[in-house]
């Protein structure tokens, strides 16, 4: 029974259908919407009928095929979530929360009691998981049931184990889409956002982390899937280090509150990008040359730390990387993408300080942190470099309590906008958060 409680899944996704069936509701998974078009109600997409129609006549969804195929010969298997009941749920948190984490996590507290939503802004290595703990306590103890999503499985994978420690008596589960563990009933749930796909009214409290990070970011699917998988009295929780224009204008309109923490734990400013001009730096790489701004650059800033160094595209990254090389033969180095089979030992080795220098793509903007590292922006002005990638990627710069004079970078032949908008946003955060005294100087 428990298996269905706020779920709404296929009869091939129940673990033991026959005694769960004859007592669960069953829901249509498509709605004919008139004589064109069908709309599919797992994901919410609206589909033309001709461009859908299987051969036994029946139609199929395939914009959310990812989760097994939905189509009008099924129905979906869904039963209630109970009534909350009050209950005592062991909280082993020992931390303590900085003044301007404090903050938030009232207002935080504050908001799921009244059942608003809320959306916290903090800046990259600000300690976001840590303001969240004393409201899913409380949301437990309630009876609550409680998800945290993020669109990244990497972020659901650190998540969990930290989330879990401080619940050490509460069952929870972490559902993504490579995961072998079956499905079970569990008052706290970490996941992925396409995992939301399979909930409906199920969450008292749904907190998302990194809105603003792909595939959430503008996706109507998965923005479906939130509006599906919470209560019909709720409260949705966003968190992000980068708010887009639309999520913004967005929490405008449904009179979302916003909470800004502007500053990081360790109470020093973010590292403000510096723009150095590196002519035609694209032409030079594509003829394996390394440009000089970039080999004098990086040669100042190995004197006190390690160097990232973001390319814009991996085609570019391979022969960047032979001529780095060239110049610095005896620095060990190392190139990371997202197709990279080696991803995850890489990064590993830049933080066990294998390597000097990694050349990556966008794949490290976000969710990693290495000691003592500068971060230079190659081709900064490519597009594939937005605002929020370039917020993130200078955020990667200063994350632990001690200090190394990292610097940030972005080298290009033609400031952009979306430079401009970053350096601005770091700047104002940290205006905000001198204003509000969370920041030393140094
Ligand atoms: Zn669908």
């Amino acid at each position: 029974m428990q298996e269905l409680w706020g779920r709404k899944v296929l009869k091939k996704e129940i673990n033991d259908n026959k005694s769960i069936i004859a007592d669960s509701q069953k829901l249509p998974t498509m709605d004919m919407l008139n004589e064109k078009e069908i709309q599919c109600l797992r994901c919410g997409q609206i589909q033309r009928k001709v461009l859908v129609q299987l051969s036994n006549g029946y139609y199929f969804c395939p914009e959310c095929i990812q989760l097994g195929r939905v189509d009008t010969s099924q129905e979906f298997y869904h039963l209630p979530e109970p009534t909350p009941i009050q209950r005592t749920v062991h909280f082993a948190w020992k931390g303590a929360l900085t003044q301007g984490q404090q903050a938030v996590s009232d207002e935080l507290l504050a908001s799921v009691k009244k059942g608003e939503s809320r959306m916290i802004w903090a800046v990259t290595g600000a300690g976001k998981t840590e303001m969240l703990f004393k409201t899913i306590h409380y949301c437990l103890e309630c009876g609550y049931r409680v998800g945290v999503a993020s669109p990244r499985v990497d972020v659901c994978l650190e998540l969990f184990p930290r989330i879990q420690a401080v619940f050490p008596d509460e069952p929870a589960i972490l559902l993504h889409g490579k995961m072998d563990e079956g499905y079970r009933y569990t008052k706290l749930l970490i996941c992925t956002t396409h995992q939301l796909l399979r909930f409906f009214q199920a969450f008292d409290v749904l907190i998302i982390d990194e809105v603003d990070a792909f595939p959430f970011v503008d996706n109507p699917l998965l923005q479906y899937a939130v509006k599906k998988a919470i209560k019909n009295k709720s409260s949705l929780i966003y968190l992000t280090a980068t708010p887009t224009e639309t999520s913004t204008k967005r929490n405008r309109q449904n009179n979302v509150q916003i909470s800004i923490l502007p500053a990081r734990y360790h109470r020093r400013a973010l590292p403000v990008p510096k723009t150095k001009w590196c002519h035609h730096w694209r032409e030079k790489i594509k003829k394996g040359r390394s440009p000089k701004q970039l080999v004098a650059k990086i040669r100042t800033l190995m004197n006190k730390n390690d160097v990232l160094i973001f390319c814009p595209s991996i085609a570019l990254m391979e022969q960047l990387k032979n001529a780095i090389e060239k110049k610095f033969p005896k620095v060990p180095l190392a190139c990371v993408h997202s197709q990279d089979s080696e991803r995850l030992e890489k990064v590993l080795g830049m933080r066990n300080k294998e390597y000097r220098i990694l050349i990556t793509s966008t794949i490290l903007e976000r969710g990693v942190t290495f000691d003592g590292v500068s971060v230079i922006v190659l081709g900064a002005n490519h597009p594939v470099f937005a605002t929020s990638a370039l917020v993130q990627i200078a955020g990667r710069v200063d994350r632990r309590m001690d200090y190394t004079a990292g610097e940030v970078w972005f080298l290009h032949d033609g400031c952009t906008r979306a430079m401009r908008e970053a350096i601005k946003q770091i700047k104002k955060m940290n205006r905000l958060g001198r204003e509000r005294g969370l920041i030393d100087e140094m």
